[in-house]
């Protein structure tokens, strides 16, 4: 996921960049409206961050500018604690949330999923990666003309994959996605159910692989047939 942050009080942004990042997010940051109106309309971004108080173009200038050229990048707005009005008009300019400052590292974090949750949810029921395709109502995971059904958390693991093909997935993150965050699921179950899903794609004879990065996670890479 690649994110765009469009703040001009630079300590805010070095400490949301160097946040995003360790969680493995893709950021570029930008001090100046206009930088950010330029990098939005590049179209590259999963989400962007966008001040509202900024020089040359306004956060909500920017905003309207974006949307009125059909660029649907979600967005959320930062803003003071004390400026409603802001998060009001924010909403109608066409942000999708917003964020008052100062907020903590896990408030950025959990607006930040929940965004991105709501994004893939209109995403049809077909999943695909290579040659490897999975259907989110049936549970039913196919490579050509085979196919077999998966269980619950294999499901929720094979679809997190899926959205996110080529990326690595940190298996923290796994955990937290598919068992929640006060759970006391460990790096074993991930494993285990890893190998689930590897035998059943074995059994499919797909050349799609989930390949193990080291001491990070996994990574689910495509390939046709
Ligand atoms: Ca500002």
């Amino acid at each position: 996921m690649r994110i765009l942050i469009v703040e001009d009080e630079k300590p805010l942004t070095d400490a949301m960049t160097e946040i995003l990042r360790q969680n493995h997010y893709q950021v570029d940051a930008v001090y100046h409206g206009s930088h950010g109106l330029e990098y939005a309309r590049s179209n590259l971004y999963d989400l962007i961050l966008l001040d509202i108080m900024l020089p040359g173009i306004d956060g909500l200038s920017v905003l309207k500018t974006l949307r009125k050229e059909h660029i649907t990048t979600p967005v959320i707005i930062l803003t003071a604690k004390s400026e409603v009005a802001d998060i009001i008009t924010g909403l109608d300019a066409g942000s999708d949330d917003y964020l008052a400052k100062p907020f903590s590292t896990g408030e950025l974090l959990a607006r930040i999923r929940a965004l991105s949750r709501r994004s893939t949810s209109y995403n049809d029921e077909i999943l695909s990666c290579g040659d490897l395709s999975f259907n989110k109502n049936t549970m039913e995971l196919s490579c050509g003309a085979d196919s077999l059904k998966l269980g619950l958390k294999e499901s929720q693991l094979m679809e997190l994959l899926l959205n996110n093909a080529g990326r690595i997935m940190p298996k923290d993150l796994l955990i937290e996605k598919i068992w929640g965050l006060d759970s006391n699921a460990e790096y074993n179950n991930i494993e285990v159910y890893i190998s689930f899903l590897r035998q059943k794609m074995t059994f499919l004879g797909t050349r799609t692989q989930i390949r193990t990065i080291r001491g990070v996670g996994y990574q689910l890479e495509g390939k046709d047939a």
